[in-house]
């Protein structure tokens, strides 16, 4: 196969070794013991919990169950505030409850929620806000804190990109009331499928178990009209494999994050992100906005032209979510309502980023975008 015939994806999961797992499946064939609970899940759980700084999590079989759960375990009704520029699962676990999505736009330099336009959007049928630490770029989290605490609103944020990114030392997934988690197989960490909610004590952790297991309190007693949403012990058992390796793949990340940052820094037409002072990032993601005029070819120009040769970058979150069918008759999401989201989900590519990248990857991505 030629060099040029290798397609360079957007995202590889990161793999245990197979032997590894091996074993790992091997003790629960003897335990038969394969989920509800086990002993797997309670290693990773408390793995997790000490990897991540946070005080309790909660596993479950994806990242869009831990979304759909928060809301009901804090009773959430009514309006919630949250943006347009995320992976649909974010507003659909809003519809799954019945709430109504209010789209608020987005600030350029973190494409998260802009708080300054939050405000504006609150009514007094609103109860919470759900923002999103988009491309694990932590949101202004004290500012949406504040508007939280002046309205009296719950805040859940959609974490789903932001494992293991900190700042000033402390988990970005303890603001707010409650943090999801994705592990699904395109994320930083993953389980293969999985997810997780991480809230703040004891007894919340123990509502939310109750919610992911039908409500069941014991053997006869059902406290809630729960769901089913457990992670299984295999993908436990992958998934303490994964964290072991997942600062060494992070790393690599990086690695890839700075060559790239290197040869972009001067191409007119071309914004990405710098890293931010005291955060500790993940490099899930590596977006960068193509200006067309500056650049002199559209963001689309580019996206295709990589493609033709083999390098499959994304748009995202191309296209909004508020221009989907669900969505685009509310009031909120109209484009006028939302210009700066509209401007950027135009302009996103993001380039491919993973701990499997060669050199050569990565020279080949850049020499597309250089022209
Ligand atoms: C991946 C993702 C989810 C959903 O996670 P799944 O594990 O695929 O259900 C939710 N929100 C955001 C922002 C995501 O990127």
């Amino acid at each position: 196969m030629n060099e040029n015939d290798k397609e360079i994806t957007v995202t590889s999961p990161l793999l245990p070794q197979l032997e590894d797992l091996n074993e790992m499946l091997k003790q629960i064939w003897d335990s038969k013991w394969v989920t509800n609970n086990g002993q797997f899940h309670k290693q990773l759980e408390q793995a997790l919990a000490e990897y991540l700084g946070v005080p309790y999590i909660s596993l479950f079989t994806n990242g869009t169950l831990p979304l759909i759960t928060a809301l009901q375990a804090m009773h959430i009704t009514g309006e919630v505030i949250t943006t347009p520029y995320s992976f649909v699962a974010t507003t659909h676990s809003l519809w799954w409850n019945g709430i109504k999505p209010v789209f608020v736009d987005i600030d350029p330099d973190n494409c998260g929620l802009d708080p300054e336009k939050i405000e504006a959007a609150i009514t007094s049928r609103t109860t919470a806000i759900m923002p999103v630490h988009c491309y694990g770029k932590p949101c202004d989290t004290e500012r949406i804190q504040a508007i939280a605490d002046k309205y009296g609103l719950k805040v859940i944020y959609d974490a789903a990109h932001a494992f293991g990114v900190k700042v000033n030392g402390e988990s970005v997934l303890n603001f707010g009331d409650m943090s999801t988690l994705s592990f699904h197989a395109t994320k930083v960490f993953n389980t293969l499928e999985g997810g997780a909610l991480v809230v703040k004590d004891a007894a919340t952790k123990q509502r939310i178990d109750y919610l992911k297991n039908f409500g069941f309190a014991g053997e006869t007693e059902v406290v809630a009209p729960g769901i089913n949403s457990k992670m299984d012990e295999v993908r436990a058992a992958y998934g303490l494999l994964n964290l072991k390796q997942v600062d060494t793949a992070i790393e690599a990340r990086h690695q890839v994050a700075i060559r790239y940052r290197d040869a972009l820094r001067d191409v007119k037409g071309i914004r990405f992100f710098d890293d931010m002072p005291c955060v500790r990032h993940n490099y899930s993601y590596f977006p960068i906005f193509v200006d067309a005029e500056q650049y002199g070819t559209t963001r689309d120009e580019l996206y295709f032209k990589m493609k033709e040769n083999n390098v499959l970058g994304r748009r995202y979150f191309y296209p909004l979510i508020s221009t989907f069918s669900t969505y685009r008759g509310l009031e909120s999401a109209k484009p006028e309502n939302l210009p700066v989201a509209t401007r950027i989900a135009n302009e996103v590519i993001c380039l491919p980023m993973h701990h499997a990248l060669s050199e050569a990857d990565v020279e080949k991505v850049i020499r597309l975008i250089l022209k």
